[in-house]
């Protein structure tokens, strides 16, 4: 019947049935900018491109989906993988499988939001019931110190106070010894940071770490760090075996993507992100959300538009004007949507839009013929006059012959095409206004 023709001829414009390095190139280039946009640094960029194309190509495209909005089905998983969805939801916990207390490690620059952390951390262990011990051990500036008293504080759990005049692996090694004393079930053991990385300060938190040897060591970092979170990491990541990664200021409006750029280069599994100054702006990481973040909701739209681009919204809306206004809908509209439907490359969009009766009929459709039914479609009508495009009525037995011979095909074809043709315009004027005007308005995008 008609709609399942129809719903053949949607199906086979939908375009290519498999991902090529031809049809995802332009995409891919989109993928590329908006993760440069959202601050990833360039070879974690490269790296995940690589893996995209990797994964990316042969795979089906499937449904009613455009090779362009295939693609961005993989992108959005692979990112997820990459930022840890693979990993489990065992990798955001933290790691107490040792003699208490569990020591952990902050590590990281200044303002990363190590002390901040260390508080939140704090505030979220003594919800878990566990005895908690802090210690600054950063001693060039006392205000640091006093910082953590108060954190500690707020967090309601102990505070070792350190002396500035000491050095960092004896305030650690005092504050474990009286962490053991006193059957302490964790020591956050907090450090100094500078602005930039810096010889001197990897060199005291490897002694630090080697004294201590914390069973988490965590590298805290600024999701609006941007481009340099790549360098960061990479010295943190050198200096230190690191089992995990904090990244603070996700409330701020950074894409993120930095997590990208951490995870490259350390391949450690980022176990929480900070999203407020608060102490209960602690979150487990979700990867998912990450990857959406950094891809940017808005523009995974833009990208998905960027597929119907050749889409001539003129001719579009004309045409919808036309239905929406009763107004005739002639073979050279027809030719008209074709051409479009082909430009469109997939025909999703408007697929999507199609009543349900009709998308469930393309589902079972036979794609090679239906290609084949449709360019035979376009060679009849392209062997007609424009005359006879605008009235087909006019089209007797000996125009027939005419544009069947033109078309390379049995009149009886014509006949079919046309009778085809009739039924189409029917249905157009019933779906005037309503789906039809609506799904010509999803072409447009
Ligand atoms: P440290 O030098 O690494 O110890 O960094 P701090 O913990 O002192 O934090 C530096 C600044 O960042 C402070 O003003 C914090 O309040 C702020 N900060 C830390 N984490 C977050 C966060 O997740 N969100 C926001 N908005 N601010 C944060
Ligand atoms: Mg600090």
């Amino acid at each position: 019947n008609l709609t399942q023709r129809l719903a053949k001829v949607v199906k086979t414009m939908r375009g290519e049935a498999r991902l090529t390095e031809a049809n995802t190139a332009e995409m891919l280039r989109e993928v590329r900018l908006a993760l440069l946009e959202a601050d990833v640094a360039l070879p974690a960029v490269r790296e995940f491109i690589a893996r995209v194309k990797e994964k990316a190509m042969g795979e089906e495209v499937i449904g009613s989906l455009t090779p362009g909005q295939a693609l961005v089905g993989v992108v959005q998983a692979e990112l997820a993988a990459i930022m840890g969805a693979d990993l489990g939801p065992e990798a955001s916990q933290l790691n107490f499988a040792t003699q208490p207390p569990a020591i952990i490690l902050m590590a990281g620059l200044q303002g990363a939001g190590k002390t901040t952390t260390v508080g939140k951390l704090a505030k979220y262990l003594r919800e878990k019931k566990k005895k908690v011990l802090t210690v600054s051990t950063d001693v060039y500036r006392p205000a640091a110190i006093g910082q953590l008293q108060t954190v500690t504080a707020q967090a309601g759990a102990d505070f070792f106070p350190s002396q500035a005049t000491d050095k960092p692996v004896a305030i650690a090694q005092a504050a474990l010894d009286y962490a053991k004393r006193h059957f302490h079930d964790v020591l956050i053991i907090d450090t100094a940071g500078r602005l930039g990385i810096d010889e001197a300060m990897m060199q005291e938190i490897s002694a630090l770490h080697a004294a201590v040897k914390p069973i988490e060591t965590l590298f805290v970092v600024d999701a609006m760090l941007g481009q340099d979170a790549i360098n960061t990491a990479k010295a943190f990541n050198d200096a230190l075996p690191l089992t995990g990664v904090v990244l603070t200021k996700l409330d701020g409006d950074s894409r993120g993507g930095a997590a990208l750029s951490v995870r490259h280069i350390t391949g450690k599994p980022i176990k929480f992100a900070g999203v407020a100054e608060k102490l209960d702006g602690l979150e487990a990481f979700d990867p998912q959300r990450m990857a959406n973040r950094i891809l940017g909701m808005g523009d995974i739209l833009a990208l998905v538009e960027e597929a119907r681009k050749g889409v001539d919204v003129e001719a579009a809306q004309d045409l919808a004007h036309k239905i929406k206004g009763g107004g005739k809908f002639d073979l050279n509209d027809f030719k008209a949507q074709i051409g479009q439907m082909k430009k469109m490359g997939g025909l999703s969009s408007l697929m999507d839009k199609l009543p349900a009766q009709l998308q469930q009929a393309a589902s079972g459709a036979n794609m090679d013929q239906a290609d084949k039914q449709v360019r035979r479609m376009e060679g009849i009508i392209n062997s007609m006059t424009p005359q006879e495009r605008a009235k087909p009525e006019l089209i007797k037995a000996s125009r027939k012959r005419r544009i069947a011979a033109g078309a390379g095909v049995q009149v009886q074809e014509v006949n079919r095409m046309l009778s085809q043709f009739e039924q189409m315009q029917a249905m157009m004027k019933k779906l005037k206004g309503g789906g039809m005007m609506k799904m010509m308005r999803g072409m447009k995008g």
